[in-house]
């Protein structure tokens, strides 16, 4: 599959929930959701409510598209944690929450996870003094995710540092917002992930 190069708004409307893809627009008036919260399409309005296989899709789609990852990717995060001791659902949310790209965002160093991913990608952000250039990079406890020198002078780094002010940082993440740094205190827990996930659908959808 390849990447979606769309207009990722219409992924918010087919979902009917924010998603936040698009950085500052999203926590502004100018959210194409807040505008016009119906599905895309010319019978985006007639779509009803979804129950059975048709949920458990869109449930997967939702997060799939939230944490910006293709499917085949996806499939591997969850046949991954199946493997692993304790709940399915909430050890997939664990591995994409544990993702670099995510982890840049969540520190407030991008707007967005597309934007994280960019800076991935090029190569401005290192882990424990290391540059890290491949986007799914799984962190760990006490690793120490900083923004390159030269980066850190980056306008849109520091408008991103700016605007996360107010988005609050995760219990499982510490940041020294001043030298553009921050550290992995524990693994993520599912109490962490405030999104309305129903991850139990989706370990449904994958166990038929
Ligand atoms: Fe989704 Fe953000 Fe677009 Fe709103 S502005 S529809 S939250 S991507």
């Amino acid at each position: 599959m390849a990447r979606y190069h769309q207009s990722v708004c219409r992924l918010c409307r087919r979902e009917g929930e924010k998603l936040f893809l698009k950085g500052d627009r999203c926590f502004k008036e100018k959210c194409a959701l807040e505008k016009r919260n119906v599905p895309p399409g010319q019978h985006g309005k007639r779509r009803g409510k979804l129950v059975g296989y048709g949920a458990q899709l869109r449930e997967k789609q939702k997060v799939k598209r939230i944490y910006g990852v293709l499917e085949k990717q996806f499939r591997n995060y969850f046949q991954k944690a199946s493997l692993k001791k304790g709940i399915t659902g909430e050890i997939l949310l664990s591995f994409l929450e544990k993702r670099i790209d995510n982890v840049v965002y969540r520190l407030g160093f991008a707007t967005s996870r597309p934007q994280a991913r960019q800076l991935v990608t090029h190569g401005h952000i290192l882990v424990n003094g290391k540059k890290v250039d491949v986007p799914n990079f799984q962190v760990k406890a006490d690793d120490e995710i900083s923004v390159s020198l030269k980066t850190t002078k980056n306008v849109f780094v520091e408008q991103a540092v700016e605007s996360a002010k107010g988005r609050g940082i995760p219990e499982w993440l510490e940041l020294d917002r001043d030298n553009f740094k921050g550290k992995v205190l524990r693994e993520p827990r599912r109490s962490d992930i405030l999104y309305p996930i129903n991850e139990q659908l989706i370990v449904e959808l994958y166990s038929k």
